[in-house]
């Protein structure tokens, strides 16, 4: 099975040692040929502007997101989830997304004064100890379509919102799991959305 991280900017070493941990090499991706060949793919955290822009600016656009359309198993943190998402609330100009969950995202949704905070959430699907969840500048999903599946969700001033979710092949965390050495979400995407693949 060979799972492609997304390496055009953003956090995607953090994935791959995560990917690591749990005796799966991922492959730092960024050519087509190289997307064209992976079983499955991560969108790691970062900017997700300047990760759309690079992907138009290499020829990548397009592919990346007829691949996810096809039922590639992809899983975003942060930036990603914003990259997968089918809107963007309040996007930089001309951003768009490769889509792949039926979401609306609302970036840098937890404020500029609390620009990364962390937290424990419960994670649907995730057994034991509860996951530490932290968010640097993240969005959260402001509302969603039928098809999706909420995982985790915060609660602010009494409103819950989801920071994790999951739709067909498509996982999505607004938070970074990538850099706590908590491969249970990586885990349960490989598990999850990845088990049929031959390992
Ligand atoms: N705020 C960033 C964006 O809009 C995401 C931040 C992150 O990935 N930690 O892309």
């Amino acid at each position: 099975m060979k799972v492609g991280v997304l390496a055009l900017q953003g956090d995607f070493r953090e994935h791959l040692t995560t990917l690591e941990q749990l005796g799966v090499s991922g492959i730092a991706v960024k050519t087509a040929q190289e997307i064209n060949e992976i079983d499955a793919l991560v969108l790691p955290g970062g900017e997700s502007t300047t990760i759309s822009k690079l992907a138009k600016a290499f020829g990548l656009f397009e592919l990346i997101s007829n691949r996810i359309a096809q039922g590639l198993p992809t899983y975003g943190s942060c930036a990603g989830m914003i990259l997968l998402s089918r809107e963007i609330l309040d996007p930089a100009s001309g951003q768009e997304t490769f889509g792949g969950l039926d979401i609306l995202v609302r970036r840098n949704a937890f404020g500029k004064q609390v620009d990364s905070f962390e937290s424990d959430l419960d994670f649907h699907g995730i057994e034991g100890k509860s996951v530490r969840a932290v968010f640097i500048r993240a969005p959260w999903v402001e509302s969603y379509g039928a098809g999706v599946e909420v995982l985790a969700s915060v609660l602010i001033d009494g409103v819950n919102h989801p920071v994790a979710v999951r739709q067909g092949k498509v996982l999505a965390t607004s938070f970074h799991p990538e850099i706590t050495g908590d491969s249970r979400v990586h885990k349960y995407f490989l598990d999850q959305f990845c088990s049929d693949l031959v390992k």
